[in-house]
């Protein structure tokens, strides 16, 4: 999987990749090798998720408890996602 400068980024925040996390990943070293870009794309998620974390418990006061579930349920999916 490859992802593109105006693809979604991969994080899930619906941003295009170049205005969101295309600082994140060096794609020219990751080119060709498609199990280390999947490695950087999960750090990218990871790294994202932490942030949309913040906001959300910011914003909608979330339990500790809940924004673990929410982040087990958010890496499930993106990972299944990148399988296809
Ligand atoms: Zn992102």
């Amino acid at each position: 999987m490859e992802i593109g400068r105006n693809d979604l980024c991969p994080c899930g925040s619906g941003k295009k990749f170049k205005n969101c996390c295309i600082d994140k990943i060096d794609t020219k070293k990751v080119k060709g090798s498609e199990q280390r870009l999947n490695k950087q794309t999960e750090a990218i998620m990871a790294t994202c998720l932490v942030s949309s974390m913040e906001v959300l418990k910011d914003k909608f006061e979330f339990t500790q408890e809940q924004l673990g579930k929410f982040a087990d349920e958010y890496i499930f999916t993106l990972q299944k996602k990148l399988k296809k």
